[in-house]
């Protein structure tokens, strides 16, 4: 019995666009290495996808969820009782020193082809796994540096109508650890970042600090079944700001 003929009998979706699969596992598309199966599953190549998988989604009454590489998710043994869209819009275009990357290009090719393209400045975030969605959902950081303060204009669909839009840095809202993405009323499609081009021995400079950051990142983290860093981002409320006569301060967790 195919996946279809079975959800038909359990009275569920009858007929499913080509490109949606069943009851897939979730366990091998996470960094964690957790979860259960995913009902329904997608992995949309193209925007006109992506807009028919949440279509399908709302017709049903299905909750969705965005993977990108899933460094940054924790998924239930009881896996997910709606639609996960992964989505695999991969392209990656230059124009002048701007390049455009799909929300499906992993960070680290990204940063590649960049420097291969003479473009430096993404390669701050070197050694951090992820997709572009995934990084510019999180305002992907590392030290000083943010995915938003390259980030120039970018590509959303709404979750609901499936509409697709051109949005700029401002929509975003980005602060730490934040953008408007959190709110999931929109997912990003592709986005377009303003490098900087430079000579080919600052490339081969920028190369070598790729290195140097992957090499660094690799001694102090684990590289497997981890989600990076294991803290936590308190809230005001949460916290008391203790200062005593010398001057020192500390935060009290209340
Ligand atoms: C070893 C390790 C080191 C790390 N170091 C850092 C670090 O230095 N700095 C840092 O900032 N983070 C770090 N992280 C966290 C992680 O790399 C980032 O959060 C990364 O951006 C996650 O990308 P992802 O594609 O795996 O997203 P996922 O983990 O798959 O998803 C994360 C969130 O993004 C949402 N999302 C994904 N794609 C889209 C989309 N197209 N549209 C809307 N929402 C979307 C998901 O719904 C989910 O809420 C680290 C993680 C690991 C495992």
């Amino acid at each position: 019995m195919n996946s279809t003929s079975l959800l038909s009998k359990n009275n569920a979706v009858d007929h499913l666009p080509a490109f949606i699969q069943t009851n897939i596992p979730l366990h091998d598309k996470n960094w964690f290495g957790t979860g259960g199966a995913a009902h329904y599953f997608c992995e949309p190549k193209t925007p006109q996808e992506f807009s028919t998988a949440l279509a399908f989604a709302h017709q049903h009454q299905l909750p969705t969820y965005i993977l990108g590489e899933g460094a940054n998710v924790l998924i239930s043994d009881a896996g997910f009782a709606g639609l996960i869209i992964r989505p695999r819009l991969l392209d990656i275009t230059f124009s002048d020193t701007h390049v455009t990357a799909g929300a499906g290009a992993s960070l680290a090719h990204v940063i590649e082809v960049c420097l291969d393209n003479g473009l430096i400045g993404l390669e701050e975030f070197s050694g951090i796994p992820g997709t572009i969605g995934g990084a510019v959902f999180i305002n992907l950081h590392y030290f000083e540096f943010l995915i938003a303060q390259f980030l120039v204009h970018a590509v959303i669909i709404d979750a609901v109508t499936g509409v697709i839009q051109t949005v700029d840095n401002a929509w975003f809202n980005f602060s730490y650890n934040y953008s408007t993405l959190h709110t999931r009323t929109h997912y990003l499609v592709c986005a377009t970042f303003a490098l900087t081009r430079t000579s080919p021995d600052l490339i081969n400079f920028a190369r070598g600090r790729r290195h140097e950051i992957i090499r660094h990142r690799a001694r102090r983290y684990p590289t497997a079944r981890t989600c990076g860093s294991f803290f936590r981002v308190f809230h005001p409320e949460e916290v008391t700001l203790v200062i005593n006569t010398k001057n020192d301060f500390c935060w009290l967790l209340s």
